[in-house]
C-alpha cells in the first residue's frame, strides 16, 4: 500500500455549492460525442438552462442508479483544472478532486474501488491505471481529453533523445526524470533506466536526488519547469533537446561544435515541450498585482521570469490550500495557473471573503485587462460524458473506447488508441511502476 503526506483530505477540497452557480462550460456539437453517448448529449442539450441545480437534477437519477448498482466499488475522480461544474458535480456525488499526484494514488490506496471513472486528461487516468490492481478498471469519460504538453513529448519523440545521449555518454551516465504529465510509455522508459517520475509538488526533491547520482539528467518535459528547478537549485549548465516532432528528428551528430560542447557540459538536458496555458504569463503582470497588494502565487510550469517575481510557487494543491486558508493573511491572491482552477478559487474564495484574480487579468496598455487560459482539452469531459459512461457501465454495455490500459497510444483527435499486447502492457506497467515508486520513496524521504 502506498502512502503520501500529500494524500487527499476531504477538508482541503471543501467546494461549497450555491444554487445560482452557472455551468460555465460551453456546449459541444452532437458529432463530438461517441455514438453511444449521443442520446445523453441530446438530452443535455435540450435542458432549459445550464444552472447548476438544473444540471444536477438531470444527472442525479443516472448517478444514483450507478451507485445503487456498483455501491462501494465505484469511485469518481476529477482534477482541479476541470471546468468548475464537473468539479462541483463530482464532489456533489461523493467523488474526489485532486491534483495529478493525489489522483495517481487513488486506485492503489482504495483497493475496494474496482470501477474508477476519471474526468481529467489521459495521462492522469493512465497513471492511476499503472498503479492499479488487476481487479480495478480505470475509465476516462472522454479519451479525446489529452494534455498538450504530453502530446509534444510522445515516446517516438523522446526515444531518440535518450538513445543519442546514451550512445554519446554511456547508459550508466544518463538518468531520465519524467514529469507526471507523460504517457506510461515514457514513464516506463524512465523506470527501465533507473529514473523517477516527478510532479510539480516534489520536482525539487526529485532533481536533488537525481543530482546525487552524478549523472547527466534528461528531464522530460517540461522545459519551463526544468528551467525553474535549475534556478532553485543553482544548476547553470543546461542543454535543450527540441520538443514535439522536432525532437524525433534531432540528432547530436548533426550539431555544430558549440552545441555539442553545451551538451557535454550540461548537468541537465531539457526536453523542450511545455504547457501553453502556463507559458502565457509575464513578470510585468505579477508586478502589477504586487502594487495592488495581492499575494502572487505561480505554478512551476510558468516561465522563470514569473517564478522570480511570485511570492510563492507550487503545485495545484498548494495553491488551493494557500488561498482557501488565506495562509498569507492578505485576503487577496493573484494566481498564475490554469483558469478553471482560478475560477473555482474565485468562486470558493468569495464565499469565504477572499479575493482572487488571475495574474493574466493585469491590464496591458495595448489591449486592456487580459484573461487567463483554461485547459481546453481537459474540458472535453462534460456532464453528458460522465452521465453516459456511468449509465452504460451500469447496463453492462461495452465501453472499451473509454478503458485505459498501460501503454495505450491515443489519437486525441479521434479518441481511438493503439493498444499493446498484454505482455507489452505488463512490461510498461512494471517499469513505469518502478519510476513512480522511486518518486514515492524519494518524496516520503526513504531514498
Ligand atoms: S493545463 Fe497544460 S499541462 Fe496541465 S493538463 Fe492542460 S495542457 Fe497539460
Amino acid at each position: 500500500m502506498f502512502s503520501s503526506k500529500n494524500q487527499y483530505t476531504p477538508e482541503k477540497s471543501i467546494i461549497r455549492l450555491t444554487s445560482h452557480m452557472e455551468i460555465c462550460q460551453r456546449d459541444y456539437p452532437l458529432d463530438w460525442y461517441q455514438s453511444d453517448f449521443a442520446p445523453y448529449a441530446e438530452a443535455y442539450l435540450a435542458l432549459p438552462d445550464r444552472k447548476l441545480t438544473t444540471v444536477i437534477e438531470w444527472m442525479r437519477p443516472y448517478i444514483e442508479k450507478a451507485y445503487d448498482h456498483f455501491g462501494e466499488q465505484l469511485l469518481l475522480l476529477s482534477h482541479y483544472y476541470m471546468g468548475g461544474e464537473i468539479v462541483r458535480l463530482v464532489e456533489t456525488f461523493g467523488g474526489v478532486i485532486g491534483d495529478s499526484y493525489q489522483l495517481a494514488l487513488m486506485a492503489v490506496n482504495h483497493p475496494e474501488k474496482t470501477v474508477i471513472v476519471e474526468s481529467a486528461v489521459h495521462f492522469m487516468a493512465e497513471s492511476i491505471a499503472l498503479l492499479a490492481n488487476d481487479n480495478q478498471t480505470v475509465y476516462i469519460t472522454n479519451p479525446k481529453a489529452g494534455c498538450t504538453m504530453e502530446m509534444l513529448a510522445k515516446d517516438f519523440m523522446v526515444e531518440p533523445a535518450l538513445q543519442e545521449l546514451n550512445a554519446r555518454y554511456g547508459q550508466d551516465n544518463v538518468l531520465p526524470i519524467c514529469y507526471m504529465n507523460t504517457s506510461g510509455r515514457i514513464k516506463a522508459m524512465t523506470g527501465a533506466q533507473g529514473g523517477a517520475v516527478c510532479t510539480s509538488s516534489n520536482v525539487k526533491q526529485i532533481v536533488q536526488w537525481a543530482r546525487k547520482q552524478k549523472k547527466k539528467i534528461l528531464f522530460i518535459p517540461d522545459k519551463l519547469m526544468g528551467e525553474n528547478v535549475a534556478y532553485w537549485l543553482g544548476m547553470n549548465n543546461i542543454a535543450y533537446w527540441p520538443g514535439g516532432s522536432d525532437g524525433a528528428r534531432y540528432t547530436l551528430s548533426n550539431q555544430d561544435a558549440a552545441t555539442l560542447r553545451s551538451f557535454d557540459a550540461a548537468e541537465l538536458v531539457l526536453f523542450s515541450s511545455y504547457c501553453a496555458v502556463h507559458a502565457y504569463y509575464k513578470s510585468n503582470m505579477c508586478e502589477y498585482w504586487h502594487k495592488q497588494g495581492f499575494t502572487v502565487i505561480a505554478h512551476p510550469e510558468c516561465p522563470n521570469e514569473v517564478i522570480r517575481q511570485a511570492d510563492l510557487a507550487g503545485s495545484t494543491s498548494l495553491i488551493w490550500d494557500q488561498v482557501m486558508f488565506d495562509r498569507a493573511k492578505t485576503g487577496r491572491y493573484a494566481i498564475a495557473t490554469e483558469n478553471h482552477l482560478v475560477q473555482n478559487l474565485k468562486e470558493q474564495g468569495a464565499l469565504r471573503g477572499i479575493q482572487v484574480v488571475n495574474v493574466a487579468e493585469a491590464p496591458s496598455d495595448a489591449e486592456g485587462p487580459g484573461v487567463g487560459c483554461g485547459c481546453a482539452t481537459m474540458s472535453r469531459n462534460d456532464p453528458p460524458h460522465l452521465v453516459a459512461l456511468l449509465d452504460l457501465l451500469r447496463q453492462g454495455k461495452s465501453v472499451d473506447y473509454n478503458i485505459i490500459r498501460a501503454g495505450d497510444e491515443v489519437n486525441e483527435f479521434t479518441g481511438l488508441r493503439d493498444r499493446l499486447t498484454q505482455q507489452e502492457q505488463r512490461w510498461i506497467a512494471e517499469h513505469a511502476k518502478k519510476a513512480l515508486n522511486q518518486m514515492i520513496e524519494i518524496t516520503e524521504g526513504r531514498l
